[in-house]
């Protein structure tokens, strides 16, 4: 059987540019002659719904209040609106929401429907029993872009069913920096796997055509650069040389924009001292123009007027707001008041924003509740409605969070365990379900377990279905936190009666700044248990429940065993039984490396020096990229082999492909599921070039004794970098592919 992968730039369908575009433009225009000028800033003003719920901010069940929404609709004559206030609401609690709001705009003079935007990041993360999915940077784990689609289609159905068509996903920010608290929302550090991960659920989520009640529209964010923080910390500076920006940050987008993504988050931060929602250049010079983005622009949350209240670049609010629109927002998520109504307003009065650039914001805006379909029903479509909480979707989100897990270590193979064996489960998130899924679940930070589904399960509990109450003995009580799960010395005296130790650690769930930490190290308390665990001399695994990689370095030569799980949503704690004793054979590889230190936060595709080593050309070694565990890394309870790697020609010649071939076989004994990694090193190059980068991957499933022939066809597009002049070039020369233990070399000529 034949594996072809085709990976030109042109593989990604233009559904954004439809002919159908001027058609709706057209239409557009034609409602926007009727407009005044308060009616197109309201259509560029989204409130977040605490400013029409009852009782505003501490409203807890989704209840609207009339004298609040006939002011945000009526006299705001908004155009859109977002969020939660404080948790997930029932879907049928969605539906009144969407029913209620579009019955006060049908009282309007033009009856234009709202649209309303949830963030549903790995599910639909604000409707209570809706099914949650791994976060990305699990899912970039799996390397299975079909999973990611798969999940992403669930996700926009049960949007939908819930009465909400404008997803505020996905990620695509560029996860090289681990210390930022949103890294778990990330592919990681790699712009290829954000690249095709983040494609395949665009597609997804828009493919079916937004008109259709299984779709919604999308949102990649955050444009640009927003996990690139210099400190870590989130909202903060980033310093992005634009060679930099462009070879590792913008190409995410860029094939976002072609596989038909329909609006677009912009950075909250700035980049060089220039907030990004001041950049006209990031905004209407590079994604407008070179990247040919046609949807719509919506702002971070209250970004415009942090140009004035934080970032100090605009001396006044409505400066801010002149800024921002002129820079190319179209959409300005206000989101507590009104204020940004008025000061548009007064800023088109005084002539400082055009009514031009204006209807052109209020153009994207309308095309997009067209395609959407909102403009002929804007009310919750009661064929969506079953397609929520299918028991299918279990299913899906069981074998993403399979897929997901990778495993790290495992010396004589201490895993998968036997069923037989006395188990102590152990640590804080052994009885943790808010560790298992993290950010954006049922509550912004995930860490709430009452709104989870009543089914999710923990690990303890998975582990226990699977051996029996008698194979199990725990330390561990409900709450990460909880002094109980931390008892090094409970811990010592029940490992006594146990003949292995699974230890849950890692972290519990955060989002966004609350999840800034000052330090990647693992908790100290946790550090500790740790140690007391292997110093009982029984075998200790580490089950890592993390959303980035929290440094384990002093504990990690004690563990036989380590199991990195990530977030992986409502089927964790099942994934992680299944793995850990053999009934499913683990195939995720790391998205990101896993530093060593604090003073080593080097990527794999780093630059030659990087591998240097040395003292005055004394002691000179190559290990300059030593992670704890490598970019890439993934055991399996089986072992595959390569052949080696076939081209079809020894030289590469201008727009021709070449292919590139390689055999893989199981050589183990128990099947199972291998992404086959191509990388290729450009040897010399006008700019220093990366030691080696990942091209394309392949997910194969392999019985024991089977081998695969596994074709990739390349160009030179897969060897393009950015140069000084900020141009992506291929140059002629000589280059290495890489693929498994195997290596060959091919000339590239022009
Ligand atoms: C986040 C966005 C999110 C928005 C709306 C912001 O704080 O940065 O990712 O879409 O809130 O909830």
């Amino acid at each position: 059987m034949k594996y072809f992968v085709f990976l030109a730039a042109g593989l990604f369908s233009l559904l954004q540019i439809s002919s159908a575009q001027p058609a709706l433009n057209a239409k557009a225009d034609a409602i926007i002659s009727k407009m005044t000028l308060e009616e197109k800033v309201g259509q560029m003003t989204q409130v977040t719904l605490a400013v029409i719920a009852k009782g505003g901010w501490g409203n807890q069940d989704g209840t609207l209040d009339p004298a609040a929404v006939k002011k945000a609709i009526q006299d705001y004559k908004v155009g859109s609106v977002l969020n939660t206030t404080a948790h997930a609401l029932p879907a049928e609690v969605w539906r009144t929401i969407i029913t209620q709001l579009q019955d006060e705009e049908k009282k309007t003079r033009l009856n234009i429907p709202v649209i309303y935007g949830l963030d549903g990041i790995h599910g639909q993360t604000y409707t209570l029993n809706s099914t949650l999915f791994p976060q990305n940077i699990a899912m970039a784990a799996t390397r299975n872009p079909a999973l990611a689609a798969a999940a992403a289609k669930t996700t926009a159905k049960e949007l939908r069913a819930s009465g909400v068509r404008w997803n505020f996903a996905p990620v695509l920010d560029c996860g090289r920096q681990p210390l930022w608290s949103r890294f778990p929302e990330t592919y990681g550090e790699d712009p290829y796997i954000g690249a095709t991960m983040g494609s395949a659920a665009i597609k997804a989520y828009e493919e079916d055509g937004l008109k259709n009640p299984t779709a919604v529209a999308s949102c990649m964010k955050h444009y640009l650069g927003y996990s690139a923080p210099r400190s870590g910390k989130d909202r903060t500076p980033a310093y992005l040389p634009e060679i930099e920006m462009r070879e590792f940050y913008l190409p995410q987008f860029r094939a976002a924009v072609k596989a038909g993504a329909s609006t677009i988050m912009i950075n909250s931060g700035d980049i060089n001292g220039t907030p990004v929602h001041a950049s006209k250049y990031l905004l209407t010079d590079v994604l407008r123009k070179e990247l040919g983005f046609e949807g719509l622009i919506v702002t971070d949350w209250e970004d415009i007027i942090r140009l004035y209240a934080r970032h100090h670049v605009a001396a006044t609010p409505r400066a801010a707001v002149v800024m921002a629109i002129n820079a190319g927002i179209d959409m300005s998520m206000v989101p507590g008041d009104f204020s940004f109504f008025d000061l548009l307003k007064e800023a088109v009065q005084k002539g400082e924003v055009s009514i031009n650039r204006v209807n052109d914001a209020v153009r994207r805006i309308l095309v997009l509740k067209m395609k959407l379909g909102l403009m002929d029903n804007a009310y919750p479509e009661p064929a969506s409605f079953g397609n929520f909480g299918a028991t299918a979707y279990q299913q899906q989100a069981l074998e993403a969070a399979r897929e997901a897990m990778t495993l790290l270590k495992n010396d004589n193979n201490v895993l998968p365990l036997s069923k037989t064996a006395k188990v102590l489960v152990a640590g804080p998130s052994a009885q943790s379900i808010s560790a298992l899924n993290g950010c954006w679940s049922y509550t912004w930070q995930g860490k709430d377990e009452q709104w989870y589904p009543t089914d999710s399960k923990t690990i303890l509990q998975a582990i226990t279905d699977k051996v029996g109450a008698g194979n199990v003995i725990t330390t561990t009580t409900k709450g990460f936190d909880s002094k109980q799960n931390m008892d090094a010395s409970a811990l010592t005296a029940a490992a006594a009666n146990a003949d292995v130790i699974v230890l849950c650690i890692g972290e519990n769930a955060y989002a966004e700044s609350p999840g800034n930490i000052m330090d990647l190290v693992l908790a100290e308390d946790q550090q500790a248990l740790a140690k007391a665990a292997i110093a009982t001399g029984k075998p200790v695994i580490f089950v890592l429940t993390e959303g980035r990689p929290r440094l384990i370095t002093n504990i990690e030569p004690g563990a036989k065993g380590i199991l990195m799980t990530y977030w992986t949503g409502k089927k964790s704690a099942e994934a992680i039984a299944d793995v850990l004793f053999g009934d499913y054979n683990p195939s995720g590889r790391l998205p990101f490396s896993y530093p060593r230190s604090m003073g080593e936060l080097v990527t794999y595709d780093r630059k030659p020096t990087e591998d240097v080593r040395e003292i005055f050309n004394e002691n000179v070694t190559m290990d300059g990229y030593k992670p704890l565990f490598p970019f890439g890394l993934g055991l399996s309870y089986t072992s595959f082999a390569y052949s080696d790697i076939k081209l079809s020609a020894a030289t590469l010649k201008g727009n021709n492909k070449l292919s590139v071939e390689v055999t893989v076989t199981n050589t183990g004994k128990m099947a199972g599921g291998h992404s086959v990694e191509l990388y290729t090193a450009d040897l010399v190059a006008s700019i220093v070039p990366s030691v080696r980068r990942l091209r394309a991957f392949q997910k194969i499933q392999l019985q024991p004794g089977e081998s695969k022939q596994v074709i990739f066809m390349i160009d030179r597009n897969n060897l393009a970098f950015v140069n000084a002049q900020l141009k992506t070039v291929t140059e002629p020369g000589e280059f290495d592919v890489m693929i498994g233990d195997k290596k060959a070399r091919f000339n590239y000529v022009q």
